[in-house]
């Protein structure tokens, strides 16, 4: 398939990984918006949380689980989760992700 992030997952792409397990891996983003802006995907091609069902509600779990333990890891107090779904929730890479940004003060409601 012919996914970036399916190729990051797999290896095939070199990336800033900052954390990976059977199921997850978790790696800066390549155009930071925040000092602290990395990317949590699922290893599993999942087009969006618009396309997860049951099956997936595990991995989902595992995913947040990282993403706190990573947020910790990197002293984050207060911080921001996002995924974005399809063209205009802004997704631009189709396959799940969660943007975890911090560093800096965010804003509400976003743009
Ligand atoms: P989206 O707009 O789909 O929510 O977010 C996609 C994110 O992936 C963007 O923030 C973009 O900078 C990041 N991105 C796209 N391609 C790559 C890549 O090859 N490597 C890394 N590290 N990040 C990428
Ligand atoms: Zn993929």
């Amino acid at each position: 398939m012919d996914c970036v992030f399916c190729k990051i997952a797999a290896g095939e792409i070199p990336t800033d990984k900052i954390y990976e397990d059977e199921y997850i891996i978790a790696f800066n983003d390549l155009d930071p918006q925040a000092p602290i802006h990395f990317l949590v995907i699922p290893k599993k091609h999942i087009t969006s949380l618009a396309t997860l069902d049951e099956s997936d509600s595990d991995l989902l779990a595992k995913i947040m689980l990282a993403i706190k333990k990573l947020a910790n890891e990197n002293n984050l107090e207060g911080y921001r989760v996002v995924t974005n779904i399809g063209e205009d929730g802004g997704q631009t890479v189709p396959h799940l992700h969660f943007h975890v940004l911090g560093g800096r003060a965010f804003h509400w409601p976003p743009g």
